[in-house]
């Protein structure tokens, strides 16, 4: 059985980097018909908050990204007591006193001397009466997992073969000097706990995935198969971490950006498989397997969502979009047809609005000086509506025969002056369509 999950913290808004891991993990489950997993790392009070944690699920579901179970570490947190206690039984656990500026001055004398900026673990010397004393003095210390000094190893679904010195790696601090549990110690025992089978990230992960490894075989587990995708870059190549604040999932949303365009695109790129429109998540769960993917950075550029999105509309049923634009306004008689002309010429779901009030209302026509007659002329040859399929070559036809004119230059202002713009749907479908009979 496949189980997977994804584990924001909810201390922001999701962004393209936390949706590669989502969809990753998501499609991972979904291929398998294995479980997906929406897990809240809110073990941290001051920083998580109840708004972003239903953004995320918001967020999520636009994108159709379910989860069969929720979890939330804060309500774990007497498990988490359990296992630091099995990790002190086992003497892998100790209590260290350092202040922030003591680590800060040991890591400045290492480097100095040449040497990688790693915990001396001097607490691990101090005796039964030091420790005491240091904690009268100081207030309880922090909880340091003791690292076995070995290479560690595992084999990467997109890195392949790692090895990590754990001796380059400092005992990573599992709680704080006020208790607070920290994610490392937290992510690992709800890794175990929920059989959790594979876990794909970002490559900023990597290191605390070596330490995560020694933390489950110390408290008897078996750790899941890891895979680490690359970080997004910028178009450029310049790093994307300031910006992807910029990129969040809502404000896509907010501009336009239709789901599928914004899956189909995460789903493939930094892959050396094509971008492609999928239909939906189960076309894209078929096609996925990690072992497309590269460990080189990955660029992503917003603009590319663009053509995109357009062709995502462009192939969405009339069925989906009926109820949008029953809100619009459009009379049912003519609801599908509406569809059919306007979705080939709409780059967002926004612009459909546009189409139907100049459809409705007509549109501030545009004329050149030297068509003003012209137009005016034919305006008058145009019945009232309603119009249909015949009615464009029937009035072309007459106003050409009326004034000479004809090809480009009897269309065009004609079209102008009709629609306000220069490309569009079909004239004939344009005027079937028009309510109101056009105007200078
Ligand atoms: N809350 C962690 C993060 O957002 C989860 C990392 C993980 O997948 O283990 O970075």
């Amino acid at each position: 059985m496949t189980v997977t999950r994804f584990a924001p913290s909810p201390t922001g808004f999701l962004h393209v980097g936390n949706l590669r891991t989502a969809l990753f993990n998501h499609l991972i489950a979904r291929k398998a018909g294995g479980t997906f997993i929406l897990r809240l790392d809110d073990t941290d009070p001051e920083r998580s908050t109840e708004e972003f944690a239903t953004a995320i699920q918001e967020d999520l579901a636009w994108l159709g990204l379910t989860w069969d179970r929720m979890e939330r570490q804060s309500e774990r947190l007497g498990r988490y007591a359990e296992a630091a206690d099995e990790l002190r039984a086992r003497a892998r656990f100790y209590e260290a006193f350092e202040t922030p500026t003591e680590l800060d001055l040991k890591r400045k004398k290492q480097l100095n001397m040449g040497l990688p900026p790693v915990y001396d673990r001097a607490a691990l010397a101090l005796s039964e009466a030091e420790r005491d004393r240091l904690r009268a003095e100081r207030g309880p210390g922090v909880w340091r997992f003791k690292l076995i000094q070995e290479r560690i190893v595992w084999e990467d679904g997109i890195l392949g073969p790692i090895s990590i010195d754990a001796g380059s790696v400092s005992d990573p601090v599992l709680i704080r000097a006020d208790g607070q549990v920290l994610y490392t110690l937290a992510s690992v025992v709800d890794d175990m706990d929920m059989g959790i089978t594979h876990v794909v990230r970002g490559s900023d992960h990597v290191t605390n995935t070596a330490t995560q490894i020694q933390i489950i075989e110390a408290l008897g587990g078996t750790p899941p198969a890891f895979a680490h995708h690359s970080l997004l870059t910028g178009a450029q190549g310049e790093a994307l971490s300031k910006r992807l604040g910029t990129l969040s999932l809502r404000d896509l949303r907010k501009a336009g950006v239709e789901p599928m365009a914004l899956l189909s695109f995460m789903a493939r790129i930094g892959s050396s498989q094509p971008v492609e429109l999928a239909r939906s998540l189960d076309e894209l769960a078929e096609g996925f397997d990690l072992a497309h993917f590269g460990a080189a950075p990955t660029k992503f550029d917003a603009d590319d969502l663009w053509p995109l999105t357009a062709r995502s509309l462009q192939e969405t049923p009339f069925e989906e979009m009926a109820d949008e634009i029953a809100a619009l306004g459009v009379p049912d008689a003519i609801a599908r047809d509406f569809w059919d002309v306007a979705r080939a010429n709409i780059g967002t779901r926004a612009e459909l609005a546009e189409w139907w009030t100049l459809f409705r209302d007509g549109a501030t026509p545009v004329v050149e000086a030297e068509d003003r007659d012209f137009v005016a002329e034919a305006f008058a040859m145009l019945a009232e509506p309603p119009y249909d399929a015949g009615t464009w070559a029937a009035w072309t036809n007459a106003v050409k025969d009326a004034t000479g004119r004809k090809g480009k230059a009897l269309f065009m202002p004609l079209r102008k002056a009709v629609t306000g713009r220069a490309s569009g749907p079909e004239m004939a479908d344009v005027m079937r369509l028009l309510r109101k009979k056009p105007t200078l």
